[in-house]
């Protein structure tokens, strides 16, 4: 199922994101963690890709999709970047992921990053989307987007001027960065919508619940803190328990509002939890009409 139709059919499309671990030791823990995810019916789950490719012995971005589609039944939206790689790596993975049964792709640049090879056949994501949409019709195109705008733009109006080349260039779904407050959000659709921009957007959402997530996260993503979550920082920094219970209650104040807001789509960033999404999902089910 292209992920394009499921938001021709859906009020809201409620999605979620993990990652490949490292080691193929915990790949059995993920299955797991998998199986038990599959039980609130997520309408995709995206999974995410390291910039430059698994190394050796890491399990792969193919290798979970493959697993969801084939074993769970769950449509994969796999993560393909596009920094430092040639045209003929590029292939290849396709040729790996569409034999994976993998339909749908989230087409990125990828950070750039010190010992990552920059810039050979593809400069920007759009770059790869078009090159994808010429040669491999076969895949549905996501892209990112940044409703407090990417880090390298000088402007949020300039980087939705790029993300209309990226619309141009094929992408028929975009997924949001992560941000905390949904007045961001908010602003961008209103903003994108402006300017000709009509493809559906999951709004992306991460519970903070664990301190070491923090800083880590802000520093990915650039995204603002709201007083009202910066003071739930504050008050449950050093308990590890009440931090826990915060973060889900503060995702899942703020799935609410997005899906009452008419949000084309929720995506939970679910760091590999499967006792997240379930909590998030209990917090948030009744505002789903498909959710069984
Ligand atoms: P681009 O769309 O190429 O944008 C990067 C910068 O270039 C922006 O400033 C943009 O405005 C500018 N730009 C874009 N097009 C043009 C153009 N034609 N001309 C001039 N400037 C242009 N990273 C990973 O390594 N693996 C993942 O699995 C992963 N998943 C992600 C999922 C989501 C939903 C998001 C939001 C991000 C994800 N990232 C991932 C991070 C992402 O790779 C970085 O944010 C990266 O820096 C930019 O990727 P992009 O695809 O948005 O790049």
């Amino acid at each position: 199922m292209y992920i394009r139709k499921l938001f021709a059919q859906k009020r809201c499309v409620f999605s979620l994101e993990f990652f490949p671990p490292k080691q193929q030791l915990k790949w059995e823990p993920l299955q797991q963690t998998l199986r038990r995810v599959q039980q609130v019916h997520p309408d995709f789950i995206s999974v995410t890709c390291s910039a430059g490719g698994s190394g050796v012995g890491q399990v792969s971005t193919s290798q979970v999709a493959s697993f969801l589609k084939n074993e769970l039944d769950i449509e994969p939206l796999a993560h393909l970047t596009c920094v430092g790689a040639d045209q003929a790596g590029i292939e290849a993975t396709l040729d790996e992921l569409f034999t994976a049964g993998v339909r749908n792709l989230m087409v990125l640049r990828g950070d750039k990053r010190p010992g990552v090879e920059q810039f050979r056949d593809f400069q920007h994501a759009s770059d790869l989307c078009a090159f994808v949409r010429g040669h491999y019709g076969a895949f549905g195109l996501s892209g990112a987007c940044y409703p407090e705008k990417h880090p390298e733009s000088a402007t949020l109006r300039e980087d939705v001027e790029h993300l209309k080349i990226k619309q141009e260039c094929g992408a028929t779904h975009l997924c949001t960065q992560m941000f905390f407050d949904n007045f961001y959000f908010y602003r961008y659709m209103t903003l994108i919508r402006k300017e000709g921009i009509d493809l559906p957007v999951s709004a992306g959402v991460m519970p903070i619940v664990r301190k070491s997530q923090i800083e880590r996260t802000l520093a990915l993503s650039d995204a603002k803190l709201p007083p009202k979550f910066q003071s739930l920082l504050d008050r449950w920094q050093d308990d590890p328990d009440g931090l826990y219970q915060a973060g889900i209650d503060y995702a899942v104040e703020q799935l609410r509002d997005l899906i009452e807001a008419g949000a084309d789509g929720v995506h939970l960033y679910a760091m590999n939890s499967a006792d997240v999404v379930l909590r998030i999902y209990e917090g948030i089910k009744d505002l789903l009409p498909d959710a069984p």
